[in-house]
């Protein structure tokens, strides 16, 4: 199938399909480890890699490889390589294409558990690394050393939802010498396509919006050709690949992504708009808001603001921020309490003490998670029945 002569969402459903023999119209699940050969000679020819096609599923999988060719194909890359987890995508990232001795440039404000892997992990093997703010470019300069091999974002971030220039900071990882890495996961290719922008990798934790009903682990990591070919050679040596049941899972998950993402993204619009008006908030965080401070950029590079909104609850007499942000979120009932996203389900969750608890007071404060932060991961249930379970914003005192 010619991929450019087709709208995403037309490629959301039909690209990377294939067939077998017995015509089935939905993809078929290949849950087997090893595959046949005619001969010996085929056998060798397979192992030795004059003749394509499969040996054996830590390498590759059909039906593992009709996720990655539909998911290279909305975002727009040559290649894509599936994994086990988004933290083992992150890792086979690094894995494939740094050597002991060479810098890394991360933002700050990156999924927790990256930060972990980065700072506690890799380096001992040698790493090193830098984090420096999203959004200040001049502190990503000044950072670079004669050995940075990647730039590391996330954007929009989490939980504040900061945008970063996407084309800008590519522009200056090339005039080092550097790839830029964009973890894609909060906008996924239906609201922001990194490649186009300029990025080199994309990074997807498939466990989010790609499942998009939390069932699955699963990662991804997308690029050119040559860029991933260290990279798979990493997976199907050390194992951290996709099994093939959670590729089909999430192959289902595809077809859905660009109607699920506009709901999503309406809903938290509505949301992040009437939480607005609310008298028990004191600030809202959401791209698609006219009042976010990178509004106009997000517009550009994003389709919509996207499905998580933060705010601020504004604290009565006697209580402190975090006790205004729990009493809120323990009078929802109808929003699950999980630090999950990217789930049919809208969940809530209190950065300070959970995602970013194991950050020190002080750092938080420098970047603006405050105590009375709550996150949104907006569902697909009724603006209106959200609206009621948060109903205790509607008063102040
Ligand atoms: C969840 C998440 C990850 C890690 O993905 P797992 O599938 O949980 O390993 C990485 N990056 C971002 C932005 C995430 O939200």
């Amino acid at each position: 199938m010619t991929k450019n002569k087709f709208h995403p969402q037309t490629l959301s459903v039909r690209a990377g399909s294939e067939m077998t023999a017995y015509g089935e119209n939905s993809e078929a699940l290949f849950l087997n480890s090893s595959f046949r050969f005619d001969s010996a000679a085929q056998a060798a020819a397979r192992f030795g890699g004059s003749e394509p096609g499969n040996i054996y599923s830590r390498f590759t999988n059909p039906t593992v490889t009709v996720f990655q060719n539909k998911l290279a194909a909305l975002e727009g890359a040559e290649q894509c390589v599936a994994t086990s987890t988004g933290m083992s995508a992150i890792l086979a990232c690094v894995m494939g294409l740094c050597s002991a001795g060479d810098h890394i440039v991360a933002s700050r404000s990156i999924f927790g558990t990256s930060v972990q892997l980065f700072s506690n992990i890799l380096a001992r093997w040698g790493l090193h690394v830098t984090f420096v703010s999203l959004t200040d470019l001049a502190e990503w300069q000044s950072a670079v050393t004669d050995h940075t091999k990647l730039f590391f974002v996330e954007t929009p971030s989490n939980p504040l939802t900061e945008v970063c220039d996407i084309a800008a900071l590519a522009n200056i990882a090339h005039q080092v010498g550097a790839y830029l890495v964009v973890d894609n996961c909060f906008c996924t290719p239906a609201i922001q396509q990194p490649l186009a922008l300029g990025a080199d990798i994309i990074i997807h934790s498939a466990t989010k919006y790609i499942d998009g009903q939390g069932r699955c682990l699963g990662g991804a990591v997308l690029g050119s050709k040559v860029l991933m070919e260290p990279v798979y050679g990493f997976l199907r040596t050390a194992g951290v690949t996709m099994s093939a049941f959670n590729a089909w899972v999430f192959l289902k998950g595809l077809e859905t992504l660009y109607v699920r993402m506009d709901a999503h993204a309406r809903n938290a619009l509505a949301l992040a708009s009437w939480l607005e008006q609310q008298p028990g908030v004191a600030r809202v965080y959401y791209p698609g808001l006219s009042s976010h401070p990178q509004h106009a950029l997000a517009l550009r590079q994003q389709s919509s603001g996207g499905g998580i909104v933060s705010f601020e609850v504004r604290t009565k007499a006697g209580q402190t921020p975090q006790q205004a942000a729990w009493a809120l979120i323990d009078a929802t009932k109808l929003i699950s309490i999980t630090a999950n996203l990217g789930d049919a389900k809208s969940t809530i969750t209190h950065p300070a003490t959970t995602t970013h608890s194991r950050v020190t007071a002080e750092a938080r404060a420098a970047a603006g998670i405050v105590d009375g932060l709550v996150r949104i991961a907006v569902g697909l249930e009724h603006i209106d029945d959200l609206k009621a379970d948060l109903s205790m914003l509607t008063a102040l005192a």
